[in-house]
């Protein structure tokens, strides 16, 4: 059983309580981030805190402590729960009051946060490659804010899963934005990456932001703007980036086989190269 943290305890998973009236589960007023954990490490932590800074920020809700505060229950978790490999989920509402769309001045912030452990850098997805289907981005217009307002990704992978894919990429007015719940990227023939710029349209992946720089740093040439369906389905390589998958390669459009249909050595190279980097920087 894991032992959680909920409003200053840290209690076994079963104990753990919040309100009907809070407006996380009312309305989805919330903000999360996901960080992965390597070798027991926080990994990306900077990116992480400042995205979740941001994301408070947009939506007036007050820090409910500084960060310094929340990197300590971060290590807390990973030491409790014997955390070597998997991510670490923080959940931050604005506070529970009866329920109503206004909410007053004052309300205490909720925060949650729970260890998940699960294998990152071993995975048959990035053995293998995962297969996507595409669908309409159904999603609010304020996606670079992180809430937990998932309904339009839970139905697109569950269509995705309905269809025998592995996961849906959203695509609007003929453009992809992202995938369901990482970012996407194609690889040109003469292996430019492409990946869309950062504006309101997409959540701004704190993976994506450290592979740019990697990739910048070895000299890759980058592009970042949009990029239609059919343009991904003659790509010569295709992949996702998230705090969960990593830099994992995407072999499969609408049935559609990309390059080889196998994962690509360039998204290959990409992905050790992050790790490698990710692990140096883990702290
Ligand atoms: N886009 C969406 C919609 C996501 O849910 C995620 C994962 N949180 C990402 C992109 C990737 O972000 P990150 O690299 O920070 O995990």
């Amino acid at each position: 059983m894991r032992t959680v943290y909920v409003n200053g305890d840290y209690l076994p998973e079963d104990q753990a309580k919040i309100s009907i009236f809070d407006r996380g589960f009312l309305m989805a007023d919330a903000v999360y981030e996901v960080t992965m954990v390597l070798d027991g490490k926080l990994c990306d932590f900077d990116g992480h805190l400042a995205r979740l800074t941001r994301s408070l920020a947009e939506l007036d809700i007050p820090m409910p402590m500084d960060v310094a505060q929340l990197e300590a229950i971060h290590r807390e978790l990973i030491t409790r729960n014997k955390l070597d490999e998997g991510g670490i989920y923080m959940h931050i509402t604005r506070g529970a009051h009866d329920r109503d769309f206004l909410w007053p001045a004052n309300l205490t912030p909720s925060l949650v946060m729970f260890t998940q452990a699960r294998k990152c850098i071993d995975t048959p997805a990035a053995q293998r490659g995962i297969s996507v289907i595409t669908a309409p981005d159904i999603r609010w217009g304020r996606r670079d804010i992180k809430t937990p307002q998932l309904l339009g990704a839970a139905l697109a992978k569950q269509a995705a899963r309905l269809a025998g894919a592995d996961d849906a990429w959203f695509v609007e007015e003929g453009l992809i934005t992202e995938g369901s719940s990482n970012n996407a990227w194609i690889v040109t023939e003469d292996g430019t990456l492409i990946t869309r710029h950062l504006s309101t349209h997409i959540l701004h992946g704190i993976t994506r932001a450290a592979l740019l720089r990697y990739a910048a740093e070895v000299q890759l040439k980058i592009e970042e703007r949009p990029f239609t369906i059919g343009e991904a389905q003659s790509a010569r390589e295709a992949f996702v980036t998230s705090a969960g998958l990593l830099v994992c390669p995407v072999v499969q459009i609408d049935g559609h086989p990309i390059g080889t249909g196998k994962p690509g050595p360039i998204t290959q190279r990409l992905r050790t190269l992050y790790i490698e980097e990710s692990r140096k920087a883990a702290r």
